[in-house]
This record gives C-alpha cells, sequence and structure tokens, in this order.
C-alpha cells in the first residue's frame, strides 16, 4: 500500500492486541494551517497489555484460583505470560464460571473512538513488538517515513519496523498491520503486490514447514506460487503483463517500453510491429 498525500487531519491510532487506548488528534483547521504531518505525532489510543499482573487480569486469575508470580515477565500460575488468549484452555477449565471469569479470558477489551479524521493511522502489532518500542515511538518513526516525499509505502513501513524490532533484539511473535483510514478512492485501480518476496526464490534454507505456509500466504492472496517479476523494475503485481515470446514479464507498459530495447535482442516475438505486445499474465 502506497500513502500518496497526506490527509486533511493526521493521527495515529496504536492499538495492540487487537484492541485498544486514549484519543488525541487535530481538527482539519489545525491541520491545514500546518500544511504537512505535525513534528509531533500524538497516540490518540493505545490498548492495555493483558498481562497476568495487570490488576483486571490479577484479580480475576486469583478469584479463579490461579496464582500470578512476579518475574519478568509476570507468568499465570508459573507458566503462562499473558492472561487472555483464544486457546490455553488448561486455564479455561472451571465449569462453575463463565468464559469471562476464568484465568485465561477469552474475552477481548473492545474500544470506540469517534472523530477520527481521515487519514488517521492505525498500528495492529503483537508482543514481540511492543517488547522493544513504545506506542509513541512506533507512530514517530511511521511519521517520519510519511514525511517522505514521496511518503514511504505502508507495506515497506511494516516491514521495516519489524526489522528495527529484531535488532533491537526481540524474540517473541511479530506481526504487524498498518491501517491507512482513508476513503479508498487513490486505491481503486491500484492493483495488489506482493512485496519483499526474495525469499520465496530462494528456498535452500527453508524448511518445508515455511515452504507450506509461503504457499498458503500465495495461494490465498491469489498469487501464482511462482514469481512472475517485472523484467525492468522488479515489482510483482497481482496484474502482470506478459510478453508475447512468453518469456518476460512486466508491471507496466511503461517498464515494457523501457526494456526493450534489451530484450528485442532475445525477443521471439519481435516481428510483430517493432514491440511486443502485452497481455495479462495471469
Ligand atoms: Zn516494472
Ligand atoms: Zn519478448
Amino acid at each position: 500500500m502506497r500513502v500518496r498525500s497526506f490527509p486533511l487531519a493526521f493521527a495515529p491510532f496504536v492499538p495492540r492486541k487487537l484492541d485498544a487506548r486514549g484519543y488525541m488528534g487535530w481538527g482539519p483547521e489545525e491541520y491545514a494551517a500546518m500544511r504537512k504531518p505535525p513534528e509531533r505525532f500524538p497516540v490518540i489510543l493505545e490498548t492495555v497489555d493483558h498481562k497476568p499482573d495487570h490488576p483486571t487480569e490479577k484479580f480475576r486469575i486469583e478469584a479463579a484460583g490461579g496464582t500470578v508470580t512476579m518475574e519478568d515477565p509476570p507468568r499465570l500460575d508459573g507458566s503462562l505470560a499473558v492472561s487472555r488468549g483464544l486457546g490455553d484452555f488448561e486455564y479455561k477449565g472451571d465449569g462453575q464460571r463463565l468464559a469471562s471469569e476464568q484465568k485465561v479470558s477469552c474475552v477481548p477489551d473492545i474500544y470506540e473512538i469517534s472523530s477520527l479524521q481521515p487519514g488517521s493511522i492505525c498500528v495492529i502489532g503483537c508482543d514481540g513488538i511492543w517488547d522493544v518500542l513504545t506506542a509513541e515511538e512506533v507512530a514517530e518513526y511511521v511519521r517520519e517515513e510519511l514525511s517522505m516525499e514521496p511518503p514511504t509505502d505502508l507495506g515497506d513501513v511494516a516491514a521495516e519496523l519489524l526489522r528495527l524490532c529484531l535488532k533491537k533484539n526481540s524474540r517473541d511473535n511479530m506481526t504487524c498491520m498498518i491501517l491507512h483510514l482513508v476513503d479508498g478512492s487513490d486505491w481503486a485501480n491500484f492493483p495488489d503486490e506482493m512485496k519483499n518476496y526474495e525469499k520465496l526464490l530462494d528456498r535452500g534454507d527453508q524448511d518445508e514447514d515455511v515452504q507450506t505456509h509461503y504457499a498458503a500466504f500465495l495461494t490465498t492472496s491469489q498469487f501464482p506460487a511462482q514469481a512472475l517479476s517485472c523484467d525492468v523494475c522488479k515489482r510483482w503485481l497481482k496484474q502482470m503483463n506478459q510478453c508475447q515470446c512468453k518469456q518476460v514479464f512486466y508491471c507496466s507498459r511503461n517498464c515494457q517500453k523501457k526494456g526493450w530495447k534489451a530484450h528485442q535482442k532475445v525477443c521471439g516475438a519481435k516481428g510483430d510491429g517493432g514491440g511486443a505486445k502485452l497481455k495479462d499474465g495471469m
């Protein structure tokens, strides 16, 4: 996803673990006066982590007969470092208690926000990110990337954010999604793109499980199993064009034109009016 222009107002919403905290933002007037993203990028909502030592969690856990050990990180019954989740059924077996009263509850916190301005940003990420970065640091990082001219692609911002967490030695799960709350009209004719697909090409070191997951991801994303990257710019879009010789793919006519000088020497379809026609590669 690429952010093409700054919205009228711009404020990040940073939920953690599928739920979220706090609100603050700019009105359109303030933003119009600034004409660019503000120096600071305030976090308007941030969720409370469901760690066993949080007062609400500890209260429920102990009421259900569990214990919270105050180590780092704090653990439920000396084992689990989280206090809510969809699995972990061994902590949910008390037939006398509601689902919301078990040591581990599957009930999420739900936060509602009104008056979010168009262009607000929502970052959803799991533990490994928040273990090493604060919500303010994430917000600042996203703000800086989007201040670039042109703004950095949001998919690249998410990928780079995860690399930053790895550098900071995070060893927990890391999944990140950055949402840009716009009306979507800018994207109406913008094809889906597979980013950072290099790992799909070099399968030497990958175990079977990883390969199976990559294959499943490609299938659900409706991309072909093999990378069909542009012969010129290397981008891999969902809709690729194929030269009539069937040897090369291009992301656009522009790239096809740029690549023709080099490709015509080997193109088997060059009798076709001096430039191979493109057709859908999918
Ligand atoms: Zn291209
Ligand atoms: Zn060709």
